[in-house]
């Protein structure tokens, strides 16, 4: 037993090194800004915030850890000075740990196995009782900053760190963020590394377009699960920290890979298994699921998933609210 779950092991860690030569970036969520668009529109309390002035970065002193070579500080609603609103800061900047900040650093010797830094930053890959990656620990930093700016009187950065903690617990309620693929298949095509490389990446990027897809094309099923308020994944008074929130995240979501996986072979068809390179769904052929297609069975497990998006990212909010003090 022992004996086999080593080997278990060292073949996982083998897999991951494949695996990330093809996740040279990892996104997540697509469209983290819209999708939360809908999540936030009726909570009340953040429409308080509705004229913050929009101030420049000051927080270099305690906002230690690397940027990304290639990031740049971007102002993209509006300048120093104007006004905005909270809804729009956290709307805006929930992509923003996608735009380049967490690229091209070195971090750890294992972030290879995640595909790089960012992926080392935003994943939290687990097999039994390895974890990879400090996607959690990078929620509970860019939390802890909203706190300081908070502290400063700044509720421009004080949202606009919340929506990077945001950007982080959204990405680890996304599947393919926990495990590259499900076990059996990993057993399967593990003699093939290359085409298992190309299979599982056709996985993770197809359903991340077929997501964002549909949000921008308004799916009205979608937006309202998003818009539901569905009840917290646990309890505020009981939440002990947002890295505790992320690593539950995921921990939950790991075993959907098992249930996504079957579908995408069903509702993209074979070509999603394409072993010998990228292969992407024509999305002019897509429309909304119809009743008791493959694609509404597809739809409704993402959707799974994207509850937890949504009931994830108004916990945090809550959590904010109370230890943050707004
Ligand atoms: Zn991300």
């Amino acid at each position: 037993m022992k004996n086999f779950r080593k080997r278990l092991i060292v073949l996982f860690i083998l897999t991951c090194i494949f695996l990330s030569l093809a996740f040279s970036s990892v996104y997540g969520w697509n469209s983290h800004g819209e999708t939360l668009s809908y999540v936030i529109e009726n909570i009340d309390w953040l429409k308080n915030y509705n004229n913050i002035t929009i101030t420049p970065y000051t927080y270099k002193d305690v906002d230690t850890e690397l940027y990304g070579p290639s990031f740049q500080m971007q102002f993209l609603d509006g300048n120093i000075g104007d006004k905005t609103t909270a809804i729009n800061v956290l709307t805006t900047y929930a992509d923003e740990p996608d735009w380049d900040m967490d690229k091209g650093l070195t971090l750890s010797k294992l972030q290879m196995l995640t595909g790089g830094s960012q992926g080392f930053r935003h994943q939290y890959y687990g097999l039994g009782f390895i974890r990879i990656g400090i996607g959690p620990e990078r929620a509970q930093y860019w939390f802890d900053l909203a706190k300081i700016a908070h502290d400063h009187g700044d509720d421009y950065w004080t949202f606009r760190f919340l929506a990077r903690a945001l950007h982080q617990i959204e990405d680890l309620t996304q599947p393919y963020h926990g495990v590259p693929a499900p076990i059996g298949i990993i057993l399967k095509n593990i003699k093939s590394i290359g085409t298992l490389t190309n299979i599982a990446s056709n996985h993770h990027y197809n359903i991340e377009e077929y997501q964002g897809q549909m949000i921008a094309m308004k799916n009205p099923s979608w937006l309202s699960v998003l818009k539901e308020n569905s009840p917290f994944p646990v309890e505020l008074g009981k939440l002990k920290s947002i890295e505790w929130l992320g690593k539950y995240a995921t921990d939950i979501s790991r075993s959907r890979v098992r249930v996504l996986w079957p579908l995408e072979n069903d509702f993209f068809g074979e070509n999603v298994n394409k072993g010998t390179g990228l292969w992407y769904y024509d999305k002019s052929t897509v429309k909304f699921a119809t009743t008791g297609s493959v694609q509404e069975k597809y739809d409704e497990a993402i959707l799974w998933s994207l509850k937890n998006f949504a009931s994830f990212s108004r916990l945090l909010l809550e959590y904010a609210r109370i230890k943050v003090g707004l």
